[in-house]
C-alpha cells in the first residue's frame, strides 16, 4: 500500500490516532518531496506554453505574449480567445458569428482555472466577450453557469456593453440560407472554428477558455459542448487540460475533455488520450464520416497532443517565443 493510501485508510479507521505523530512526519517528508518534484518539473517544462484549436495565429500569439509577461494562465487564455471574439471576420466565434436559424446570434463560452474553479455562459445575445463574462460568473457569483437573458443582464451589471453581434455579412449569408433552408445539424469538416485555448503559465499552472457561436443556423436555444465543463473544456492542474471542437453533440455524449484528462491521469500521453477519445466516438457512431471532432490536450510537463476524425484540423502552439501551426493526426486515412 502506498503511503498516501495508508494515511487515507488510517484516518478512516481510527488507526491514525495511535500512529499520528509518525504519520505527520512522513507526511511532511512527502510534501517536501512533492515540492521538489514540482520545482524539477517546472525546470523541465520551459513554460509558458499556449495552445489553441485551429490556425488562430494572432489569438495564440496574444496568449503567449501575456504569459511571457507573467500573466496567469486563465487571464492569458481569455486575452487570447477574445482576439477571435472581437474578429468580425470569424463567423463561428463572438461578434460576426453565424446566427441561429431565426437570425439571432447566440454565444456559448466557458473558462476553467488551475484551482478547479470554472464559469460558463450559454445562449448569450448582444455580448461579444463571453469568455471574460464566464470568468465573471466564476468570480462574482456562487454559480458555475448562467443562461440566456440572465447571463446578459448579469453582463450589464458587470459593466459589459451591449453590441449587435449580427454583422452585415453574416446577415447576408443567413438570408441566402433562408432561400432554401434545410435543417441539417451536421458540422461540415472545415466549417467550424470554435476557439479552445489551454495555457501553462510561468508558475506551471494550467487554465483554459473555450468560446463559440456554435452550429450555424442552429435551432433556437441549441447549446453545444463548448460551454459545458468536461465536454468542451476540462482542466486538472495536477494532470493537464483538454479542449474540443467539432460536432458538440458527440463530444457531450462522451464528456470528451474530461475523458482525455482522466486518460492522461491513468498514464496516457496527451496524444494517446486525444486519439482514444476520438475513437470512443468513431467506435460507436457509424456516421462519423459525416462530422468532424478534434481535440487538443496538454499535460503538466508541457507535452502536447491532438487527434481528429478527418484530415484538415490544425492547432497553434506557442513556446519559447515561437508560434507554430501544427497539423493534427487523423482517424480517416483515405
Ligand atoms: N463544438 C461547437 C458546437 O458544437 C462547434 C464548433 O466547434 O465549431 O457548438
Amino acid at each position: 500500500m502506498k503511503r498516501r493510501d495508508f494515511i487515507k485508510n488510517a484516518s478512516l479507521t481510527g488507526v491514525g490516532l495511535t500512529v499520528g505523530s509518525s504519520l505527520l512526519s512522513c507526511n511532511e517528508n512527502s510534501s517536501e518531496k512533492t515540492k521538489t518534484n514540482t520545482i524539477m518539473a517546472l525546470n523541465d517544462l520551459k513554460a509558458p506554453i499556449a495552445i489553441c484549436t485551429w490556425g488562430f495565429v494572432s489569438a495564440n500569439a496574444k496568449a503567449g505574449e501575456e504569459l511571457s509577461k507573467g500573466i496567469k494562465a486563465l487571464d492569458a487564455a481569455i486575452a487570447g480567445v477574445s482576439v477571435e471574439e472581437d474578429n468580425i471576420k470569424n463567423t463561428t466565434v463572438g461578434k460576426g458569428g453565424a446566427p441561429d436559424r431565426e437570425g439571432n446570434v447566440t454565444l456559448d463560452a466557458c473558462v476553467m482555472d488551475s484551482n478547479g474553479d470554472c464559469g460558463s455562459v450559454v445562449c448569450v445575445e448582444n455580448i461579444t466577450n463571453v469568455a471574460a463574462l464566464a470568468k465573471r460568473v466564476m468570480t462574482e457569483t456562487p454559480h458555475v453557469m448562467l443562461a440566456g437573458s440572465g447571463a446578459e443582464e448579469f453582463a450589464y451589471s458587470q459593466g459589459f456593453e451591449s453590441d449587435n453581434l449580427l454583422t452585415d455579412s453574416s446577415k447576408k449569408v443567413w438570408e441566402e440560407w433562408l432561400k432554401s433552408p434545410e435543417y441539417k445539424p451536421l458540422i461540415n469538416i472545415e466549417n467550424h472554428d470554435t476557439i479552445g485555448m489551454l495555457c501553462i503559465d510561468k508558475d506551471g499552472d494550467i487554465a483554459g477558455a473555450c468560446t463559440t457561436s456554435g452550429l450555424s443556423y442552429k435551432m433556437k436555444g441549441r447549446v453545444g459542448d463548448s460551454p459545458i465543463i468536461g465536454s468542451g473544456l476540462f482542466i486538472d492542474n495536477d494532470i493537464g487540460g483538454a479542449v474540443g471542437t467539432g460536432m458538440g453533440e458527440e463530444i457531450m455524449k462522451t464528456v470528451g475533455s474530461f475523458l482525455i484528462v482522466e486518460l492522461m491521469r491513468n498514464g496516457m500521453s496527451p496524444q494517446q488520450a486525444c486519439k482514444e477519445a476520438v475513437q470512443r466516438i468513431t467506435r460507436k457512431n457509424s456516421h462519423f464520416k459525416d462530422f468532424q471532432i478534434a481535440y487538443i490536450a496538454i499535460n503538466k510537463s508541457g507535452d502536447v497532443g491532438s487527434y481528429c476524425i478527418h484530415k484538415g484540423f490544425t492547432y497553434m502552439k506557442y513556446q519559447n517565443g515561437k508560434n507554430e501551426n501544427i497539423h493534427s493526426d487523423h482517424y480517416v486515412k483515405s
